[in-house]
């Protein structure tokens, strides 16, 4: 029997790389191209700039199907209350979709796997978000995810290269297979603008990363021409104040699976033979492994994105303060780096690695005291690369609460930009108002005398404000909190965070207990 098929995207959102695709056109005779609106994931979490990649994603995923006779099929609503009429009004007999680790798609997606059940529509879905099957990693560490980069380098050597990615479907794969294409689908499934995610696009910066495959391909095209920098591409040795990026600015194309995570994986191993080149954990195949870490960590712990009840977590007694998150996510704190760093992120979507690493450690244990989980919202809302695995994780990391231990090495906001941005280029770029001031005042515009000030047009109070905390008597104290919690941490657990890796055990993995509990729901 030839089926009539939907493929579902959500991420995924490319035609390269999707054996969940190509298993939709295997004896098909009609294909759906479907994509839904979730109110959850596309309106309650996601800032315009995310809003405004994802629409430029689905228009060209669009363009790419029309081009071999098919098109997209864009839907409103939860995919429970979706998938069943769609079922009935196409007559469908397969589901296809992409595998998804993060618990609310592991919960979502039984839900509507069962309800294709009832429906008697077969569900076939495949792994192609991260480089490997995450759960294999897992299994492959007597059922524990990894804790350290190193145990997980070592688990994926055991496992070999990841899959070669597969290629597009061409019009020869889509012979047979027929997409019903009348008038009037053409604004019943219709892309939604930025309008009708009542987005005001006024607030709108240049669109410096537009979404969507081709752009995805053609940005890692550029890049792999440059053997002599992808070869050499240590991250430490980038800068996070670079007045273009120092990296390659990748990320929201992975994270919305534009571009194939194991296509760039293997791209950078072509570039690389015979050639000498850097290695894990600093090279461009390191970043990829960081994100397989965290993605292994993600399905493997629970409650990943909390504090509380995450078994790897430190518990600190954050504070609450409104006032100082505010500043923070406004670009106010009066320390003109960290500020600088908040308005790019707000107006371009993207901040480098280490620029994140600033703004985070400040937030939480170098500065505000402010629980991570704050920052992570902020992030979520504000960044182009969103992902749910990969923010947890990092702020986690970047607050010292787990992964990284050395909580005394705290972030300077004034010398660390210094290092690789004297003159303060990157801080003039972003607040303008500080364009002004002196090199040696730059960091620190308070400091400058009156003079000064009236001269560079900013007076610190009234046009810039005052910082917000001192940063050299808070950073000392907030160690000082971090000792304690780490100290409660071991009399609680009598061990230290630092020791606890994977031991054989034979509990079902999260996945399993998150698949019995949606069940249960
Ligand atoms: P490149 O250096 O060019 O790296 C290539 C690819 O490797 C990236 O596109 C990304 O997919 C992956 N990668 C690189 N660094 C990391 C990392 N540390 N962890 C995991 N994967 C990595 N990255 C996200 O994609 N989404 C997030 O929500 C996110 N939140 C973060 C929050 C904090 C507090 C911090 C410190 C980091 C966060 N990162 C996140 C990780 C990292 O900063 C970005 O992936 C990276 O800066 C993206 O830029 P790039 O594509 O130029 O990276």
């Amino acid at each position: 029997m030839a089926h009539v098929c939907i493929h579902w995207f959500r991420k995924g959102l490319r035609l390269h790389d999707n054996p969940a695709l190509m298993a939709a056109l295997t004896d098909c005779k009609e294909l759906y191209p479907v994509f839904i609106l979730d109110p959850y994931l596309h309106h309650t979490k996601v800032g315009i700039n995310r809003q405004r990649f994802l629409i430029g994603a689905l228009k060209d995923l669009d363009c790419s199907l029309r081009k071999l006779n098919s098109r997209l099929f864009v839907l409103r609503g939860k995919p429970e209350d979706v998938f069943p009429k769609l079922f009935n009004r196409w007559n469908v007999t397969k589901l296809t979709y992409e595998y998804d680790t993060e618990p609310y798609s592991l919960r979502r997606d039984e839900r509507v796997a069962s309800l294709a059940k009832e429906h008697g529509v077969d569900v076939i879905y495949k792994i192609s978000h991260t480089l490997y099957n995450i759960e294999r990693i897992i299994e492959e560490n007597n059922g524990k995810p990894p804790l350290t980069y190193k145990r997980l380098q070592a688990i994926v050597q055991n496992l070999g290269p990841p899959k070669k990615p597969i290629p597009a479907p061409t019009l020869e794969n889509m012979r047979d297979v027929k997409t019903p294409r009348s008038q009037k689908y053409e604004d019943e499934y219709r892309i939604p603008t930025l309008e009708e995610l009542q987005l005001d696009s006024q607030f709108l910066g240049e669109e410096l990363f537009p979404g969507g495959e081709q752009e995805a391909l053609r940005r890692l095209d550029e890049h792999m021409k440059r053997t002599g920098w992808v070869c050499s591409f240590e991250k430490p040795q980038t800068s996070p104040n670079s007045l273009s990026p120092s990296t390659t600015v990748l990320s929201p194309y992975v994270t919305f699976g534009c571009l194939s995570a194991r296509t760039f994986w293997w791209r950078l191993t072509e570039v690389y033979r015979g050639r000498k080149h850097s290695a894990p954990p600093v090279s461009l195949h390191g970043q990829l492994l960081w994100r397989e870490f965290f993605y292994t960590c993600s399905v493997g712990i629970p409650n990943f994105n909390k504090m509380n009840d995450n078994p790897v977590c430190t518990k600190v007694d954050w504070d609450t303060n409104q006032q100082n998150l505010a500043a923070w996510r406004e670009a106010r704190t009066g320390f003109p780096f960290i500020d600088a760093i908040m308005t790019q992120l707000r107006q371009e979507g993207w901040i480098h690695h280490l620029a994140r690493h600033a703004v985070a450690c400040f937030l939480t244990r170098g500065d505000l005291w402010i629980s991570w989980e704050e920052g992570q919202k902020v992030f979520e809302d504000l960044l182009l690369d969103g992902d749910w695995a990969l923010n947890a994780g990092n702020w986690q990391w970047l607050s010292a609460s787990a992964f990284f231990h050395q909580f005394f090495r705290v972030y300077s906001p004034i010398a660390f930009g210094k290092k690789t941005d004297k003159n303060g280029d990157y801080i003039k770029k972003y607040l303008p108002l500080l364009k002004k001031f002196p090199p040696e005042y730059i960091y620190e515009p308070w400091k400058a005398p009156r003079s000064v000030q009236q001269a560079a047009g900013c007076i610190v109070g009234k046009d810039y404000p005052h910082p917000i905390v001192q940063h050299e008597q808070i950073s000392k104290k907030n160690i000082q909190r971090m000792k304690e919690a780490y100290a409660k941490r071991s009399s609680d657990n009598n061990e230290s965070p630092i020791k606890k890796q994977g031991v054989k055990r034979n509990a079902p993995s999260v996945i399993e207990m998150l698949q019995k509990k949606s069940r249960k729901e």
